[in-house]
């Protein structure tokens, strides 16, 4: 992926306020990597706790509003790259998928929902799946049954099946 090291450095310096830790609360951290999304609106920071080295993702605006998900009961937190990793890390497990791949997959998923959730500068865990789901069905028939089985919550044993042979998944 093309990268711009000089728009990164100037990214690196307006990170001018200190996030807290999620772990163990310290206010002190420095930033390791900022890099602008797709949207060119928001700022994805990599940062490390200086007290106990906790490395966490912040996302911010021009607004300094963090992009948001919004859960299936209302409640909203902060996009969480880490999760939505471990999620495709899951789908994906001993798949003949690379790390790499991974990573692509991860960063294309990223600027789509920061994208689709322009406005509102939230997106729904819902619409979130679905992007994965999109993304999945491209690359390995097996994770995107095993992601849409957690995600998409089939009705019932009849739809999952029905899935699977719309899939061909089963004569692979
Ligand atoms: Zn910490």
């Amino acid at each position: 992926m093309l990268r711009c090291l000089a728009l990164d450095n100037f990214l690196k310096g307006l990170a001018k306020e200190n996030m807290r830790c999620p772990y163990c609360g310290n206010l002190d951290d420095r930033v390791m990597e900022s890099r602008m999304l797709a949207n060119g609106e928001s700022i994805r920071r990599r940062r490390e706790c200086n007290s106990c080295g906790y490395r966490f993702t912040s996302y911010e605006n021009i607004e300094e509003k963090p992009f948001m998900v919004v859960k299936r009961d209302g409640r909203r937190q902060p996009f969480d790259r880490a999760k939505l990793e471990k999620g495709i890390e899951r789908a994906l497990e001993k798949r003949p998928v690379s790390t790499a791949m991974i990573e692509n997959i991860l960063t294309e998923i990223e600027d789509q929902a920061v994208m689709r959730g322009k406005a509102e500068r939230e997106i729904t865990t819902a619409d979130l799946g679905e992007l994965v789901l999109e993304k999945l069905h491209g690359v390995d028939k097996v994770a995107y049954v095993r992601f849409a089985s957690v995600y998409r919550h089939f009705e019932n044993m009849d739809e999952f099946i029905t899935e699977i042979h719309k899939l061909g998944v089963l004569n692979e």
